[in-house]
């Protein structure tokens, strides 16, 4: 593994490889600079049931982010930038301040533009006994590279595949390389899963290991949902669990870059999405009723950041 100092001094952790010394400014397309930002460190009920269980996920949301999604709900954070910065020692502490309240697991949220500095603080933790999953729950845009330095690291992959057109990538996210960078990165850590057991659960059915793949419905994008289905089933067979989001929330923001995101999914859609999932055989979890209500987004309040 590289040196913490030396990945940010001439910065290439993400697909981006802009080469920014963030010890300088911040990234170029992440907006992030040397030290960890942090908006919300807490217990958190809305991922999938194996991950948030009845006690809760301990999610840690990572303020800033590379990839430029027109309809983030986390745009607070992700494009504004909103959070404290905090010490690597803090880092610690709130993962086993989390542990204390009883979370099922280490929920890093969008964590991957800090790795270099995160990566650390979860090697000592974990000798220090924290004895949770740690989740790495990201955009899926990853470098290779980034997730090897990672290995051993990571207990649960909680990551996205988005897009299969490189128009809509580039349309949506101002990423055109996204959906041949996402491939190679899920085909990295199913590497890493498969050499440490596949995936693997608790009695009580929480996970413990493993990898879940996201894909958020978008409206007037069935077929592009689909083909992302096609490609994940053409590389990796049925052995990855999916879970198929319907619950994007539509923004004034976002129409302004693409019209058809003015409204919420269609339940036809969903289903047309569900069914080609079923005629493939894929495994995957579904979201029940309305799913784009805005109280699936927690407040970005800094609560749990500070030790006060
Ligand atoms: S993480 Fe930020 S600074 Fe580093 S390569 Fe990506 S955009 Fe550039």
């Amino acid at each position: 593994m590289t040196t913490e100092f030396d990945q940010l001094e001439r910065c290439t952790i993400c697909p981006r490889t802009c080469r920014t010394n963030r010890h300088e400014k911040a990234g170029a397309l992440c907006k992030a600079g040397d030290h960890i930002k942090v908006a919300r460190a807490a217990l958190h009920f809305w991922e999938e049931p194996p991950i948030s269980g009845e006690k809760g996920s301990g999610a840690i949301f990572f303020s800033h982010c590379a990839l430029k999604c027109v309809y983030c709900q986390n745009k607070e954070i992700s494009t504004g930038g909103f959070g404290l910065e905090i010490s690597p020692e803090r880092l610690y502490e709130i993962f086993f301040e989390l542990k204390e309240q009883g979370a099922h697991n280490i929920n890093l949220v969008s964590p991957s533009h800090y790795f270099a500095l995160i990566a650390p603080v979860i090697k000592r933790a974990k000798a220090d006994g924290l004895n949770l999953p740690v989740i790495y729950n990201g955009s899926g845009y990853e470098r290779v590279e980034t997730l090897k330095d990672l290995e051993g690291l990571i207990d649960i992959w909680l990551t996205d595949y988005k897009y299969s057109s490189n128009q809509l990538a580039q349309k949506l996210s101002r990423a055109r390389d996204y959906p041949q960078v996402a491939l190679e990165a899920l085909k990295e850590m199913d590497r890493q899963n498969t050499l440490r057991g596949s995936d693997q659960y608790d009695g009580a059915g929480m996970m413990k290991q493993g990898i879940i793949v996201r894909h958020l419905i978008l409206p007037e994008h069935v077929d592009q949902s689909k083909k992302v289905l096609q490609i994940i089933y053409d590389n990796f067979g049925t052995r990855l669990k999916l879970s198929l989001m319907s619950q994007y929330t539509p923004t004034e923001v976002n129409t302004r870059f693409a019209p058809e995101l003015g409204r919420a999914i269609t339940k036809d859609e969903y289903e047309e999405v569900l069914d080609f999932a079923d005629d493939l055989e894929l495994d995957y979890f579904w979201q029940e009723g309305e799913a784009c209500k805005e109280s699936f987004i927690p407040s970005f309040d800094t609560t749990g950041v500070l030790n006060c």
